[in-house]
């Protein structure tokens, strides 16, 4: 299976399909894998494991860590064995994860070992045998003057144990999910007008656009009510921002955002348009899937956040409302 389709489209374009495909938004020196594709090994977090464990999601591709809370751990004598009922297994296929100072002076590898007798080590490995059963990411605290604290998974080429759960999808779906978007970015207004002079011939790029709509609709991806309905389109059948309705143009996939004025930092990666879910991800579902993921202004992606585009409307209208009251319209 390619993992990018041969489009003829420009390199920035093909960026972007690509980077539908990566994690994003982890911050640094977190356990999380930052823009690595989403088919890694993900972090379960131990009291999401009757939703996300593999027989009711999905079968991780490499695999899944569960992360198991050392203060829970060492204070249930039972918590081994109740662990284990459940094919979870410390070193194998679980770690503990210290992320509270006083967790780690009480229940640390020099105040006690598992339950089982094992003493506790540094793990190192994203897939069993996991090298260790612990990893360690303790904040900074200026009040006692205590350091930074980190522990396994820390070195270049090993950065971050994983991926958060929500974020994974599998190879295939990441590339259907390309398809998908490809199409959409040729149902953008004016799309075949702008693009042409990237190709050599406007023939060329028909064919290049009659292609990608084909793949798509080979492959299940083109159903147009589905896309309708999740509003991905417009009645005029082009491709819109979720949230405002209003078309996508493709010339806004270049365009950087405008940013505040007297900010100083300008991030570059951020561009007019950027990859919109459509329900927002979180604990529990497999939100980067076709027909949930469209193109969508930066702006309202902000706006969207993780509260969803119901949650965003909701708070527009009490906005609204209040202005109303306080405008006296
Ligand atoms: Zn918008």
């Amino acid at each position: 299976m390619p993992s990018v389709r041969q489009s003829g489209l420009p390199k920035f374009i093909q960026d972007k399909l690509t980077k539908t495909g990566y994690t994003r938004g982890a911050e640094k020196n977190t356990i999380y894998q930052n823009r690595v594709t989403r088919n890694n090994t993900v972090l379960i977090p131990r009291k999401s494991w009757d939703a996300c464990r593999p027989e009711v999601a999905e079968a991780y591709e490499k695999g899944f860590v569960v992360l198991v809370e050392p203060s829970w751990y060492f204070a249930d004598a039972g918590s081994h064995e109740h662990l284990a009922s459940q094919g979870i297994h410390l070193g194998v296929n679980a770690l503990l994860l210290y992320e509270v100072r006083s967790d780690w002076e009480e229940y640390g590898p020099q105040a006690t070992c598992l339950h089982d007798g094992t003493p506790l080590a540094v793990a190192d490995s994203r897939t069993a045998p996991l090298g260790g059963n612990y990893f360690a990411r303790i904040h900074a605290t200026t009040s006692d003057a205590a350091e930074q604290m980190i522990k396994g998974f820390n070195n270049s080429s090993l950065r971050g144990a994983g991926i958060r759960v929500f974020e994974y999808a599998s190879s295939e779906t990441i590339y259907r999910c390309k398809v998908q978007l490809e199409a959409l970015l040729w149902l953008c207004r004016n799309a075949l007008q702008y693009l042409s002079p990237e190709f050599v011939t406007s023939g060329e790029a028909g064919q290049a656009m009659d292609l990608a709509l084909h793949a798509a609709e080979d492959a299940g991806l083109l159903d147009i009510p589905r896309l309708l309905e999740a509003r991905i389109i417009n009645s005029e059948l082009e491709t819109c921002c979720p949230l405002c309705l209003e078309p996508i143009y493709v010339s806004a996939f270049l365009q950087r955002t405008e940013q505040a004025e007297g900010r100083e930092t300008r991030d570059l990666t951020t561009t007019e348009v950027s990859l919109f879910h459509i329900a927002e991800l979180r604990v529990g579902t497999l939100g980067h899937r076709p027909y949930n993921l469209g193109w969508g202004h930066h702006h309202c992606n902000v706006v969207v956040k993780d509260d969803g585009i119901e949650g965003a409307l909701a708070w527009m209208r009490r906005v609204l409302d209040n202005q109303a009251v306080a405008r006296g319209l």
